[in-house]
């Protein structure tokens, strides 16, 4: 089997908060490149791209552009053979990277060829990666964004458990100069409004300092948080592993990581409890599980970042994976998504990814 055409399409799907009914900005956009790989056997493979979070507004062109270059490079070669199209494809660009555009192209790339070849084996992906189980849980992201008030936060977190969600994440270090009574008075919130019964992450983006997350992280340990996520810079690794130390919560990190070297960095100093591999960042499934297992070796549990449609295959096929992020920003992009019963997603049986593009969607939303 060889590829032998690629098709690119840059999507701007409107920026939703389905999930609680959460208020978007006026305007804003989900910004997503779309891959298909065809091959001569007649499988097509899909895969998909964007930047951090899918805003990328004035600067998606890039991402489309390289994609478009890259995908050309592997016209010819056996799909099947990914480590070898991917080889080819650092060799080609100068050995780009690991950060940057070229992570995110190449992520695109390795995901379609991931997707073949489920569909030449008739595998499903969760099956290719390992099959641990079925089903897996999943959190509910997005709805208790730090811009929200603390009103709307109060009535959303209901509205998730009343979904069947039984664990849900919120956000930390709220606009404006960080008031640690403020931050407290958020966390507590939420978690009278759902009780104890229901996991509660928090997120903070890397707003604080380190002395900041000790002493903030501390006043809300009553609130038993199941995990507290990238408190301070993504890179500082001793720091990170001062804020571990200092908590009995756990901390959780990894997003902002590009490639697979800083978490061995962050492993070996002990700087978080939970991994959050970014699939685009790490620049693939293939670099994604690597990290999974390297992950296993420091015992530590792996939790994904966004696109619950591919990720449930993923935190469901390795022996590590804990929860799966629910956030439904790409969700649109689908004839059908994974089924939610009970706070879990089934595990799609469909081979490779089990996606198909949602062709009306990508008429009305591609970006000419
Ligand atoms: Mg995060």
């Amino acid at each position: 089997m060889i590829i032998t055409h690629a098709r690119v399409q840059t999507i701007r799907l409107p920026a939703v908060e389905p999930l609680a009914g959460g208020p978007v900005a006026p305007g804003a956009s989900r910004d997503i490149v779309t891959l298909t790989l065809g091959t001569d056997d007649g499988i097509e493979g899909i895969g998909l791209t964007y930047y951090g979070g899918f805003y990328g507004g004035p600067v998606i062109a890039s991402l489309t552009s390289m994609v478009e270059q890259l995908s050309a490079l592997v016209i010819g070669m056996d799909p099947l053979r990914i480590e070898a199209v991917i080889g080819k494809l650092r060799l080609l660009s100068g050995n780009l990277g690991p950060g940057g555009v070229f992570a995110h192209a190449i992520a695109a790339i390795d995901i379609a060829l991931w997707d073949i070849k489920g569909k030449a084996t008739n595998l499903s992906l969760a099956k290719l990666v390992g099959g641990h189980r079925d089903r897996v849980v999943t959190y509910a992201s997005g709805a208790l964004m730090r811009g929200y008030t603390n009103e709307h936060c109060a009535k959303a977190a209901p509205k998730l458990v009343e979904k069947g969600f039984r664990q849900m994440k919120m956000q930390l270090a709220l606009p404006g100069n960080t008031n640690p009574l403020r931050e407290v008075e958020r966390a507590r919130l939420i978690r009278e409004a759902i009780g104890p019964d229901i996991d509660l992450m928090c997120d903070v983006n890397q707003h604080w300092s380190v002395h900041q997350a000790i002493d903030i992280g501390k006043r809300i340990e009553d609130v038993h948080l199941y995990w507290i996520e990238d408190v301070t810079a993504h890179d500082d690794f001793a720091g990170l592993a001062r804020v571990a130390d200092a908590l009995s919560t756990p901390v959780a990190g990894g997003e902002y990581a590009y490639g697979a070297v800083p978490f061995r960095h962050m492993l070996e100093a002990r700087s978080v409890d939970i991994a959050m591999i970014d699939l685009m960042r790490a620049g693939g499934i293939t670099p994604w599980l690597k990290i999974a297992g390297m992950c296993e070796a420091f015992n530590v549990a792996v939790v994904s970042h966004v696109l619950p449609e591919l990720h449930v295959h993923l935190i469901a096929g390795i022996p590590n994976g804990l929860t799966v992020e629910y956030i439904a920003w790409s969700l649109p992009l689908w004839e059908e998504i994974p089924v939610m019963a009970k706070g879990e997603l089934v595990v799609p049986e469909k081979p490779g990814l089990g996606l198909t593009f949602n062709r009306e969607i990508i008429r009305r939303y591609g970006v000419v």
